[in-house]
């Protein structure tokens, strides 16, 4: 049964102030209610600001990355009305798209919009934050181009990743809320709400297909509705109906004049414009001779794919460092949930490190275990190797005391070694680089063992 799945996504923009104010967006740092002034808490009387130039810009940059077309026609700032706590004024100001028919990954990107958060509203208190109020945001409607949860959840990943690469919005992450639409071919379109993170969209999917496929199995027609995505409960759940277009009585806000992206805007956003990921993978794999895989591994996140360019530069063997950030670099960043700006990786501690590991004073374990040390808080490469004591162990009689020991504690595995099964030799290899902490060079632990197995 064919899935059918689109995005209504929206983000913070990084500016310094908000879009119709000059109220500050460090919001999460002060305490509730001191970022506002009369505009962003809705004070009667209260004239915006002229619109913020920083988030238009980024706006317009944003809609060029996913290749959309820029609207040259006077762009109308719209109030869409309802009535909620967080919402001052009684409507949020949300410009007509900046940016059409554009695309991503094969998704369509319908339509780009600027547009302003609204304040905090605590149901349980009762009480509201406006320091989020007026915060830029950018809004992103893609055609229900996808079909699965995990093609949904590859858009979003691909998306994060172009929306980070501009530097545009918020680097700390975890900003980014959506509404998705989901039906089954010939059936009706539901809306799920509250969605705030790209694992909780595909969770939200993943329960939502469960739940029209059941319906429809059992003869029952899926209804047409909002729900709301329940993250601790990993469900979906009706909400009230909420409004329709009509309800929203979309009206141009008449203190805002249209705004008109000229030719010579466009050309300049797009001078300053980043690399695209996608044109950065390529490039890597042209520059550097570097696999597709190792490429794109290493363009996922813009500060990772800086860090290697220094490294290339710095150490100069493109294809093993690519190794190495492929391997050892991503594994221990996932390991710790990290991406590469939130550690204390840098291109020039990686290029020591590749260094030292080639000159043979530490090991392929050894440069793997300053990795871990260096993702945690930043350092000086030497100090650490000197300080864990990872210097690579040369000394023979050292190794084949090792090497004697762990074949004493292991006489199971030299006799499944001396039966012929050859594995055996990697699990006795294993527990060497234990014993010596990953300092023993894996070739020569080899060499000595199959002198004293025979
Ligand atoms: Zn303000």
């Amino acid at each position: 049964m064919k899935v059918i799945i689109g995005f209504e996504i929206h983000e913070q923009l990084a500016t310094k102030t908000k879009l119709y104010c000059d109220s500050p967006t460090n919001y999460r740092e002060v305490e509730p209610n001191t970022n506002v002034c009369e505009v962003c808490t809705g004070m009667p009387g209260a004239k915006p600001y002229p619109m913020n130039q920083d988030a238009i810009d980024a706006a317009i940059e944003i809609a060029l990355m996913l290749n959309c077309e820029i609207v040259r026609d006077p762009i109308y700032i719209q109030r869409k009305h309802y009535d909620y706590p967080d919402l001052p004024s009684g409507y949020q100001r949300t410009s007509l798209p900046i940016g059409i028919k554009g695309e991503l990954n094969g998704v369509g990107i319908w339509e780009v919009h600027l547009e302003e958060d609204p304040g905090k509203y605590d149901p349980l208190s009762g009480k509201v934050d406006y320091n989020r109020s007026g915060v830029p945001l950018v809004e992103i409607v893609t055609a229900p181009d996808m079909h699965s949860p995990e093609e949904a959840r590859s858009f979003l990943r691909e998306l994060t990743k172009v929306l980070h690469y501009t530097g545009k919005v918020r680097p700390e992450g975890g900003t980014m809320r959506m509404d998705t639409n989901i039906s089954l071919e010939g059936g009706a379109r539901v809306e799920i709400k509250n969605i705030n993170s790209v694992k909780g969209a595909y969770r939200a999917l993943k329960f939502e297909i469960a739940r029209q496929k059941n319906l429809r199995k059992r003869g029952i027609i899926v209804k047409r509705e909002t729900r709301a995505f329940l993250e601790t409960q990993m469900i979906t759940r009706s909400m009230r109906t909420k409004e329709t277009a009509e309800d929203y009585r979309y009206i141009p806000d008449p203190d805002i004049p249209p705004l008109l992206i000229t030719e010579e805007k466009i050309k300049q956003i797009k001078s300053l414009m980043p690399e695209a990921p996608h044109l950065k993978l390529s490039r890597f794999m042209e520059q550097y001779g570097l696999s597709r895989d190792d490429a794109w591994a290493i363009t996922s996140e813009i500060d990772m794919a800086d860090a290697f360019e220094e490294v290339a530069k710095l150490y100069g063997k493109p294809g093993p460092a690519a190794s190495f950030f492929r391997h050892i670099v991503k594994k221990v960043l996932g390991y710790n949930d990290l991406s590469f700006r939130e550690s204390g990786l840098s291109g020039k501690a990686i290029a020591e490190l590749l260094s030292l590991r080639d000159s043979g004073k530490i090991t392929d374990a050894g440069a793997e275990q300053v990795v871990r040390t260096l993702v945690k808080q930043p350092g000086d490469v030497r100090r650490i190797i000197e300080k864990k004591r990872l210097i690579r162990i040369d000394e023979d009689h050292v190794l084949e005391k090792a090497v004697k020991e762990v074949l004493e504690e292991n006489p199971g595995a030299v006799k499944d070694y001396k039966s012929g099964k050859a594995e055996a030799m990697n699990f006795i290899i294993g527990k060497v680089m234990a014993k010596t902490r990953g300092r023993a060079d894996p070739k020569v632990v080899r060499k000595l063992l199959i002198k004293e197995l025979g």
